[in-house]
């Protein structure tokens, strides 16, 4: 019997709230495991960390990470701390420190749930985004000069480096060619920006001689938005800057039904560091403390965690449990139902120990 050693971050805002009730399903997989089980350490990293410290994380932070097999991270952001603390102090700080460089968003409608598109059956929708996920547009390089006056600059300089960019393409590549239908899409904007996304076209079409069985094709990111909506089932495995696939994540998860269902996997595919597992959505001030978020982005991901810790039946059977839940009804408001947070995590805590 294995035991996995977890870190959990909830963060902010209802990050506490569908951790909590990811913890306590993955703890229900673990008592019904005879292969695993979990030690869970809690770290209280996010807005009342720098609140009392002034600080998002530890100047050891990582470091106390760093033995982790997986990190579970809830949501960060609060509406009285800027973006720039709570972002670069905590999540950009962990996916930078640990390279985990390949962040992977999979879409599909779940059982029961419904995509706003007419006409569109789960069939037509079934993708994995990659998303380069330690340069590119969120390199943090620019600057502002003449601040205030009317001559002011600000430059916000996209960084693509070759070994940057060949990497995520590899391993999009190496997924789409893992998947049934072998397919990849390169997403760029390559028409108007004339460098970095020339680099991505260029690296490419390098990579593609090493996967001839994976067919693929190019799009700008404007028509990729248009063929999400119109012609989703052309589409498997999409590979995007960092900028870009965030857009187009987000896209994808309201057309899956919400953004509550939505999970992301933070990769450091060569494992020399741990890899980090959330949900997409942010922290929502709006509904926080009411009970109400909807938990399946956080179990989602904890099957994400599982499969990456080598826990392929676990994984799957945690996400037939949870597609049992949604295909029953008891759904979350934001997925037109009126169950709790409560009520949606024991429906799939019963689903697992009936199974
Ligand atoms: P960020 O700044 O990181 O994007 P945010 O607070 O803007 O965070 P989002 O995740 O972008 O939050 O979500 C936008 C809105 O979608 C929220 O304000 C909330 O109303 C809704 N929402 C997000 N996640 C959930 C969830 N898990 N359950 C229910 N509603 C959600
Ligand atoms: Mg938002």
């Amino acid at each position: 019997m294995k035991t996995y050693v977890i870190a959990a971050i909830p963060g902010d805002g209802i990050g506490p709230e569908v951790i909590g009730a990811g913890v306590a399903v993955l703890q229900s997989l673990a008592r019904h495991s005879n292969r695993f089980s979990l030690a869970v350490t809690d770290f209280d990293y996010g807005s009342d960390h720098y609140r009392r410290h002034g600080v998002m994380m530890p100047a050891d932070g990582l470091d106390r990470l760093r033995g982790f097999d997986a990190l579970y991270f809830g949501a960060v952001g609060a509406p009285d701390i800027p973006d720039d603390v709570t972002l670069w102090g905590l999540r950009l700080a962990i996916c930078q420190g640990f390279d985990q460089y390949a962040n992977v968003r999979p879409t599909r409608i779940l059982a029961g749930l419904r995509s706003p598109l007419r006409d569109c059956s789960p069939d037509d929708l079934d993708w994995v985004i990659v998303r380069e996920n330690s340069e590119g547009e969120y390199a943090g390089q620019g600057g502002r000069s003449h601040r205030g006056h009317p001559e002011e600059i600000a430059t916000e300089v996209a960084i693509f480096t070759r070994a940057g960019v060949a990497r995520i393409m590899r391993f999009a590549f190496a997924l789409a060619q893992s998947r049934p239908r072998k397919r990849l899409t390169v997403v760029t904007k390559s028409n108007a920006q004339r460098h970095g996304m020339v680099l991505w076209d260029e690296i490419a079409a390098e990579t593609a001689t090493q996967f001839p069985d994976v067919a693929w094709d190019k799009m700008l990111v404007d028509a990729m938005t248009v063929r999400m909506v119109h012609d989703p089932a052309s589409l498997d495995t999409v590979v995007a800057t960092n900028l870009h696939a965030d857009i187009l994540s987000d896209l994808a998860a309201a057309l899956a039904g919400s953004i509550g269902i939505a999970p992301t996997a933070n990769l450091n595919p060569e494992r020399r560091f741990p890899s980090m597992f959330e949900p997409i959505h942010g922290s929502a001030f709006d509904i926080m403390g009411k009970g109400i978020a909807n938990p399946v982005g956080a179990f989602w991901t904890a099957a994400q965690m599982l499969d990456h810790l080598g826990e392929t039946e676990a994984a799957a059977r945690l996400m037939a449990a949870v597609e049992l839940v949604t295909a029953s009804g008891i759904r979350t408001r934001d997925l037109g139902g009126e169950a709790t947070t409560k009520q949606v995590t024991e429906a799939v805590i019963g689903a697992i120990e009936q199974g």
